[in-house]
């Protein structure tokens, strides 16, 4: 090689110049170095335990399937790239996410939550909340004012946005000021946005967290979570709890969720218009009282999420004329659409989420969660409208 030959760069899976967009870093991140004849995408690891190194263990070895694994360490590359963040942590469910980013909460701390949040997070906190461990501060997510109120004194805030199943939509950089000047510590649950529509850390948030069993999947065949954060403190604790408390994912799972990962884009961009065009035609429905959907220009939430997503989203909030028993013959008369709970997976689900004696009382019982996938929308539309009309 002559001097003036540029040294070949090692191939990377990155474009020659300039920063990738998300939809490639989606296809491209955590999979294994571009080398001859290596495997192009990341294999499944099936193991328990790893071998010893010489002398003792060496900083950074697994060792034991408890402390780590290369196929979670492959998804985690992939949702730590998407978030832009350093450091990213799986979990055997979304829900064991939340209860690690909880115990960052010391003995007795106060969390502050949304008043409408996650049912599972909310029934976690609740149990923390009778054990003595834990003191909680439900705000509405929506009013800064009212959360940075609630701030003073706390060691969390545990922010969801938009909220499931009510779609409010929080400021997150409003959010990430006040708690920083109030050193509390702000955690996101991005679930229903995806980090292609929304990057919490960006905003100033210390941790991002997803339930990977929903969209980063995508096909409603696993349970998983993801926590991202740029805080080495802060990983190093969820490390620890992951591995003492035993809350991993199996390798099957993370080497699924990664499959998954490849389609995000597609997915979010596919089920996002499907569900900002059902969102438009069921407004003014003869059988519908109210949509929710940040896209609606009425939604209340409209405005921040143009201003801080990159989209809107698929989920959908539809209350039934007639209250709960008109919502559950929808759910009885859908063909296509499948009458179940979670959410994010390409097919179209629906679900009235009151059904759950714990539930919130602040959801409406006619409420219907409308989980809108990639099938084509007009086949969607006939399938729901058919269902509404037999409601009148
Ligand atoms: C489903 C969900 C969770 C819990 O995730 P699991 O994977 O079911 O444990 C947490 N937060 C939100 C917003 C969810 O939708």
């Amino acid at each position: 090689m002559t001097d003036h030959e540029p040294e070949p760069a090692a191939p990377t899976h990155e474009p020659h110049a300039g920063r990738a967009a998300l939809a490639t870093v989606a296809v491209t991140a955590g999979r294994p170095p571009a080398e001859p004849d290596g495997p192009l995408s990341t294999p499944v690891v099936l193991a328990s335990t790893f071998v010893s190194s010489p002398g003792g263990p060496q900083a950074g070895d697994r060792g034991y399937g408890r402390w780590g694994n290369p196929t979670w360490e492959a998804l985690e590359e992939a949702v730590a790239a998407l978030e832009g963040g350093r450091r990213a942590l799986s979990f055997a469910s979304g829900l064991a996410a939340v209860s690690a980013v909880l115990e960052l909460v010391p003995v007795g701390g106060t969390v502050v939550i949304p008043a409408g949040a996650y049912n599972g997070t909310n029934q976690v906190v609740d149990r923390l909340v009778t054990m003595g461990a834990l003191n909680v501060r439900t705000v509405p997510i929506g009013d800064t004012a009212a959360v940075a109120a609630a701030l003073p004194g706390a060691d969390l805030l545990m922010v969801e946005s938009p909220t499931n199943p009510l779609l409010e939509v929080a400021d997150l950089a409003g959010l990430a000021a006040a708690a920083r000047a109030e050193g509390v510590l702000m955690a996101v649950d991005s679930t229903f946005a995806t980090p292609l529509l929304q990057r919490p850390l960006a905003t100033g948030a210390t941790i991002v967290l997803h339930s990977a069993s929903k969209y980063l999947s995508g096909h409603s065949d696993l349970l998983m979570g993801v926590v991202v954060t740029d805080d080495e403190a802060v990983a190093r604790r969820l490390h620890e709890y992951r591995t003492l408390r035993g809350a991993v994912p199996g390798p099957m799972e993370a080497w699924l969720a990664l499959r998954g990962l490849r389609t995000l884009a597609l997915r979010v961009e596919r089920a996002g218009s499907n569900a900002a065009e059902l969102a438009r035609r069921l407004v003014g429905h003869p059988a519908v009282e109210r949509v929710r959907h940040p896209s609606l220009p009425t939604d209340p939430g409209h405005e921040r999420a143009r201003a801080q997503m990159d989209g809107f989203g698929a989920i959908v909030g539809l209350e039934v004329r007639g209250g709960a028993e008109a919502a559950e013959r929808v759910c009885a008369a859908v063909r296509l659409w499948v009458h179940t709970t979670s959410l994010g997976g390409v097919e179209s689900t629906l679900e009235r989420r009151r059904r759950y004696p714990s539930e919130s009382v602040a959801v409406p019982p006619s409420l219907l969660r409308l989980s809108v996938g990639i099938e084509a929308v007009d086949d969607l539309w006939r399938d729901l409208d058919a269902a509404l009309r037999e409601t009148l």
